[in-house]
């Protein structure tokens, strides 16, 4: 039996309130939709919730509701999943890319901050810098806030890997440093509704630019409509170009009940990372080092092997050979294939660099429990042993 680098976690409870809406009169465009929203901000601390079919989605609606558009520019940390850089290419807007910091490796302020510099004299500053916490663990947005202050970018805060995680004891999500943050419950993730996102925001003018976006641009509030012939009989009009982006209440559902675990996710998460630590302190390798402002939803754990240890590459096979599924999050975003036909090359974001080819996530998810979790540290230790 193989142990994957992370899988959901499905209760009794979860089935049960899938089943129900199964069992009623929407599917879609029913009441739990907004019962999620509300659960979501309520525990983030935030206005504004809108619930959509994936993190994509609602990066993309997130970068038209800032007004994202042909001829800007937005920027995000080089290692990422294409998500968090692709919307800004939906936009018909540029992207660029941030080098990481070394210890937490998320978008480094140091390097954002010498970047700024340089695209102010050039006249080529970004409309929104998109911060992703990696990991789950929270980038440094205090300091980020302050340079889009100065600046004057927009910031979207990738919280893919972070729902349930805190930043200076105060949940992500609460954007206190951002326009708007984002979520994604693939099954992966935190928590799920099989596939699903949210945009959440306390600017109530983006919250309702994002929910047109996500249905057709269409809305059947009287005060929206343009026009009010007395003769029409639609009740709805389509003021803006949107998509359908909709999440169902079936998605809702599961997310809804996962919502009641996401502390207990968290712990447990918490509780495997520090049984890693302290088990794999002797081997040649670097655990995640953790900010002390941060409180990490535990996403993945990723290790870093030294180079004594033999290449991630070969340690990565060698884990998968014994069925122990790594993975690798994330090769630097420009180093695809067509973000390099879009010219970007090799060594533009030298630490992003140094980190993928020393990089290995190891199995975390809420359900691994101590037996197959010894077997990844058993296992591990072998590997590295024959590499060394
Ligand atoms: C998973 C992920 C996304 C996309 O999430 P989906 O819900 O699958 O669209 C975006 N950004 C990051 C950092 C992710 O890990």
């Amino acid at each position: 039996m193989s142990i994957p680098y992370g899988r959901q976690e499905i209760s009794e409870a979860d089935i049960a309130a899938v089943v129900a809406v199964l069992r009623s009169d929407f599917l879609t465009q029913g009441p739990v939709v907004s019962q999620f929203e509300r659960s979501v901000a309520n525990y983030c601390g935030v206005q504004h919730a809108v619930a959509v079919n994936s993190a994509t989605s609602a990066l993309h609606i997130a970068c038209l509701a800032l007004g994202v558009g042909p001829g800007d520019c937005v920027w995000t940390s080089a290692i990422t999943f294409v998500a968090s850089a692709n919307c800004a290419l939906y936009c018909g807007a540029s992207i660029d890319f941030v080098d990481i910091d070394p210890r937490t490796y998320n978008m480094s302020v140091e390097r954002l901050a010498e970047k700024l510099k340089l695209a102010e004299t050039a006249g080529t500053l970004p409309k929104v810098v998109i911060p992703v916490h990696l990991c789950g663990q929270p980038c440094d947005m205090e300091a980020i806030h302050a340079l889009g202050a100065h600046y004057g970018f927009k910031i979207i805060e990738d919280a893919s890997h972070a729902i349930g995680g805190k930043y200076k004891d105060e949940p992500v999500g609460n954007c206190r440093y951002s326009d708007i943050s984002i979520f994604s419950f693939h099954p992966v993730k935190i928590i799920t509704s099989g596939e699903g996102g949210m945009a959440v925001t306390n600017d109530a003018s983006l919250a309702r630019s994002m929910q047109l976006l996500r249905s057709h641009g269409i809305s059947n509030a009287p005060e929206d409509m343009i026009s009010h012939p007395a003769q029409e009989i639609w009740n709805y009009q389509q003021i803006g170009l949107g998509f359908n982006y909709r999440m169902t209440d079936i998605q809702a559902a599961l997310g809804l009940s996962q919502m009641q675990r996401l502390d207990e996710f968290v712990s447990k998460r918490h509780a495997l990372a520090a049984r890693y630590n302290e088990r794999l302190a002797d081997l040649p390798l670097a655990t995640p080092w953790q900010h002390p402002d941060s409180y990490s939803a535990y996403h993945l754990y990723v290790i870093r092997v030294d180079q004594k240890a033999g290449s991630n590459k070969a340690i990565y096979q060698a884990l998968h050979q014994a069925g122990v599924l790594a993975n690798l999050h994330y090769i630097p975003v420009y180093r695809h294939p067509y973000y390099e036909s879009l010219g970007f090359k090799q060594g533009y974001c030298g630490d992003a660099e140094k980190y993928y080819i020393s990089a290995i996530t190891l199995p975390l998810f809420p359900g691994l429990g101590y037996e197959l979790q010894e077997k990844v540290i058993e296992t591990l230790g072998d590997v590295i042993q024959e590499e060394t």
